[in-house]
């Protein structure tokens, strides 16, 4: 909602690990550019009620009020019995798709100067639903859920999307052959779902398959939306990253019915954290899926535009990642400067 300045209010969860240094970024180069988003940022340190990994109060009310947040990567407290930030929050917001498009940049060369493939991951159960238990000493059962509401919804978004951004395809990935209830359920109600979208062809794809061609040709998914259930999107979608340059450039959004957080591909970074090193782009790419879903697409051109140019600018300009020497705050300011 547009307050009387003209401004929008967001909620910013700046995330642990590399999330802080990467939140900076953004926020200086937000209020460098003059983009109209007032951040709110909210502390989302869970505690466990009943068990359950729970987010404090006010983080909730800041989401469902703002409808829109912008998250840097949560790591997930270890040792205590917490269940993945990540999942709480898709839970309590019920976000249910993950769109998650990985798009080759001009200007950082890899094999293949193609790629441009949007990914819709199921974000709420299959074999994330967190249902495991030992049977005796030695033989765990893991289960993996699907049901009719979640497959139904998140192809359903799919076909949506592609309508949205003009892709004729609906590619619907998965592994029917071997898991022939669960995939099957999915392959069956998209079958279903289709019929609704005369306009888009859909078609069906083993997930082995798609990784041997999407890494053979990308090219072949340019007019493409890939749908599929959770753990192959979580794979595919990182293959699809390396295709491009890695994690530190691809972009995210968990979209539910009321709320959406956009979000960038990779994790906490423990590694490099604290050192100056990470590379801000994907979660500034994140934010621009989220200036272009408030309809602020001017202000994502800007944003985008001026990444895309800092990377293309030199070595010099580039994070380690992409085989360059800048720090994360180096970065940032040459950004500005491309505005
Ligand atoms: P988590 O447990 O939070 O998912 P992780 O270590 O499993 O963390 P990532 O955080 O995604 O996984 O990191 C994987 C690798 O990619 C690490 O070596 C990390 O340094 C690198 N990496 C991830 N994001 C970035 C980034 N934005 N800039 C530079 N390197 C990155
Ligand atoms: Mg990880």
């Amino acid at each position: 909602v547009k307050n009387a300045q003209g401004q929008y209010t967001v909620t910013l969860i700046e995330g642990d690990g590399i999330g802080v240094e990467i939140s900076q970024a953004v926020k200086d180069i937000y209020s460098a550019a003059k983009i109209p988003i007032t951040w709110e940022p909210v502390d989302v340190t869970p505690t466990l009620i009943n068990g359950r990994t729970t987010l404090p109060q006010e983080a909730v009310d800041s989401v469902n009020k703002n409808k829109v947040a912008l998250k840097g990567p949560l790591a997930t407290p270890v040792g205590k019995g917490h269940q993945s930030m990540n999942l709480t929050l898709r839970r309590t917001f019920n976000l249910f798709a993950n769109v998650r498009p990985c798009k080759s940049i001009v200007g950082y060369a890899t094999p293949y100067e193609d790629v441009d493939t949007v990914l819709i991951r199921e974000n709420t159960e299959g074999e994330y639903s967190g249902i495991e238990h030992t049977i005796v000493p030695g033989v765990v059962q893991s289960i993996k859920l699907i049901t009719r509401p979640a497959s139904e919804r998140v192809i359903r978004y799919a076909f949506e999307h592609a309508k949205n951004i003009n892709r004729p395809h609906v590619v619907v990935v998965h592994k029917a052959s071997i898991q022939k209830l669960s995939d099957g359920l999915f392959v069956e109600v998209a079958n279903e779902v289709a019929k609704e979208y005369p306009g888009i062809k859909v078609s069906f794809e083993l997930l082995d398959n798609t990784c041997l061609k999407l890494t053979a040709d990308p090219a072949d998914y340019k007019d493409v939306v890939m749908v599929m259930p959770n753990l192959y999107g979580d794979i595919l979608s990182d293959l699809s990253s390396g295709l491009i340059g890695g994690l530190g450039l691809t972009p995210s959004g968990n979209m539910g019915d009321t709320v959406s957080i956009f979000e960038a591909v990779h994790g906490s970074a423990p590694d490099i954290a604290g050192k100056g090193l990470a590379n801000p782009t994907a979660l500034l790419l994140s934010s621009c899926m989220m200036l272009r879903h408030m309809h602020l697409n001017a202000d994502a051109d800007k944003i985008e535009n001026a990444v895309l140019k800092t990377i293309a600018s030199g070595a010099e300009n580039r994070t380690g990642d992409l085989h360059g020497s800048a720090s994360t705050s180096h970065f940032a300011s040459e950004v500005i400067k491309n505005l």
